[in-house]
């Protein structure tokens, strides 16, 4: 009789043969895989190719974006989103730069903008580091599979395999509003198949467009400023927000002429 097939060999197994190929994928260099992170936090992974080799060219390392222009860094991460991720990644560099890199996730997690998933993904797809990375995705593909908790289910000795196979199974499966559960490789061993209660979509009139956003308004502003061009041309009931937004986060000054970075 042919041996039962294990959550870990279906899942490992799908991973190998399916899973997209990312270009932080195929390094273990920790600074790639930090800048890869900290640019998916919050943000597509179509928007963040559009960024990541160009960032990567300029800044190869640490060193490099350690010591880069402030309004540079600010510059090159226009239309990602959050342009405080940028600057406290720089500053997460500068630290490393001069003390070298923490050996584990504890260590990662002790450096600016580094939270316990970013930690976590680092070490363990860089330093091999024996740890489940958890975000909301994981979180959510841990729960619908009733069979433990995240940390529980990660294979020893497995762990880079493990949160790749599990950060794509609920990003391309195991969605939040959509379980493929016909097209999933571990349905036979999931307690949820075909049972999850979605949440229902907004409809489409009433989902607010990218250009629509605050942080739509924030890019343009901070790339405006970047360029010396001035303030850019927005609704000034919607440039508004976004200024004192930016200020207070430290990215501006607001000065006479209307603002400069800070
Ligand atoms: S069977 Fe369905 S609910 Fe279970 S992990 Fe697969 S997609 Fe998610």
């Amino acid at each position: 009789m042919a041996e039962p097939v294990t959550l870990h060999d279906a899942l490992l197994g799908w991973y190998r043969a399916a899973h997209r190929d990312l270009p932080w994928r195929r390094t273990t260099d920790p600074y790639a895989i930090l800048v890869s992170e900290v640019m998916l936090q919050q943000t597509q992974v179509s928007r963040v190719l559009t960024r990541y080799d160009a960032w990567l060219e300029r800044w190869p390392g640490e060193a490099e974006l350690a010591v880069a222009r402030r309004s540079d860094v600010l510059a090159a991460w226009v239309g990602l989103g959050y342009n405080s991720r940028a600057l406290r990644l720089q500053q997460a560099c500068k630290i490393i730069a001069r003390d070298g890199w923490p050996p584990d996730a504890a260590g990662l997690q002790r450096l600016p903008g580094i939270g316990p998933y970013t930690a976590a993904a680092v070490a363990s797809f860089a330093f091999g580091q024996q740890i489940a990375a958890v975000d909301t995705n994981v979180r959510r593909v841990a729960e619908r599979l009733g069979r433990g908790v995240p940390h529980e289910l990660c294979p020893e000795g497995r762990a880079a395999d493990w949160n790749q196979a599990m950060m794509e199974l609920g990003a391309t499966v195991c969605r939040a509003r959509e379980a493929r559960c016909g097209a999933c490789p571990v349905a036979s061993l999931c307690a949820s198949r075909g049972r999850v209660a979605l949440s229902p979509r907004a409809p489409a009139g009433t989902r607010e467009r990218f250009e629509d956003s605050n942080r739509w308004v924030r890019g343009r502003v901070i790339a405006a400023l970047s360029a010396g061009e001035g303030l850019p041309q927005v609704a000034p009931e919607r440039l508004e927000p976004a200024l004192a937004g930016l200020a207070r986060d430290g990215l501006i000054v607001r000065d006479t002429a209307g603002a400069r970075l800070a």
